[in-house]
């Protein structure tokens, strides 16, 4: 994960604790480099800008530059800064004091929905709880036998009415959920390969006909700033809870993870790390930033 960007800031670290004792030249170095590597890990040019300029501030004061260990000093800022960036809460779902938790999922197509939908019901079932997925991605072909098939593998139901209406679909899905003691209800919405108005229309409905506890936005980390951009767009049309970056076990540089807070405000709650029902995780934006610089 992060592997191109993870090695430039170790190699960056590495030529400053070479160095002893530190000036302010040699701190202004290292940003430079800091500063072409998350640019090359496709970082937001603004985020690195205001990020690099944070961590200059705090590292070229007397304390940091006089003390014993000047190198580890500036190492241990940019970790701070860097779950700063990433910060807020991780990956918790929301649980209705009244049930059923209601769930949406949304996304652009292919970014990983329909599967994440299965992974999360996968890991609420495994905290004991009894989710209930719910098949409103009534375009895609497939999707909605996809989802039938990733819930008989992890022995969750699903519901469908076909291709009826979404909206109808999902309050359909809520009656039956409190006829069937289902206590969280995850829905599969339909994506696009593009935003446009048609979609939003539709997941705006949906949002004001089942009044979702959790609205979170699928996102694929492989799309770097477009999982951003995507993320913006949707945050302001919709207003989301959180988002789930996906395909983080792929060849992907890092921009997403480390952009779509700074950028959009929104937290990343979970983390996508493969195709099996068990690659999920909370995402920690401490262990996110150990795992980076090493
Ligand atoms: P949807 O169109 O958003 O519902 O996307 P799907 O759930 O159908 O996923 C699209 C493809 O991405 C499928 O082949 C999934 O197996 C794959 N996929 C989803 N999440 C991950 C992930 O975290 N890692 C990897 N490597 N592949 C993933």
């Amino acid at each position: 994960m992060f592997q191109g960007l993870s090695e430039k800031l170790q190699e960056t670290f590495k030529r400053l604790k070479g160095k002893g004792k530190l000036k302010e030249e040699d701190v202004n170095e290292a940003m430079r480099e800091v500063r072409v590597a998350l640019l090359e890990a496709d970082v937001n040019f603004k985020v690195v800008k205001d990020f690099v300029a944070k961590v200059k501030e705090r590292c070229i004061g007397q304390e940091v530059l006089e003390s014993l260990s000047p190198a580890q000093q500036v190492i241990k800022i940019v970790h701070e800064e860097m779950i700063e960036l990433m910060g807020g809460a991780s990956g918790k779902i929301l649980i209705a004091s009244k049930p059923p938790t209601v769930i949406l999922l949304l996304g652009l197509q292919g970014a990983g929905k329909t599967t994440h939908a299965a992974k999360l019901a996968n890991m609420l079932k495994k905290q004991g709880k009894h989710p209930l997925l719910v098949a409103c991605d009534i375009y895609r072909p497939a999707a909605i036998k996809q989802l039938q098939v990733l819930g008989e593998q992890i022995k969750v139901p699903v519901f469908s009415m076909g291709h009826e209406d979404p909206t109808k679909i999902a309050q359909a899905s809520i009656v039956h959920a409190n006829q069937n003691g289902q206590d969280v209800v995850i829905i599969d919405t339909a994506g696009r390969l593009h935003i446009n108005e048609e979609l939003m229309t539709e997941l705006r409905e949906i949002k004001s006909a089942v009044k979702p506890h959790e609205i979170l936005l699928v996102v694929d980390a492989m799309t770097g700033q477009d999982a951003v951009n995507v993320a913006q767009s949707f945050h302001s049309e919709l207003g989301l809870d959180g988002v789930i970056l996906t395909k983080l076990d792929g060849d992907t540089r890092g921009g997403g993870a480390l952009s779509i807070k700074a950028v959009t405000g929104c937290t990343i709650k979970f983390v996508g790390i493969g195709e099996k029902m068990d690659a999920i995780e909370a995402f920690h934006p401490d262990r996110m930033a150990s795992r980076i610089l090493g």
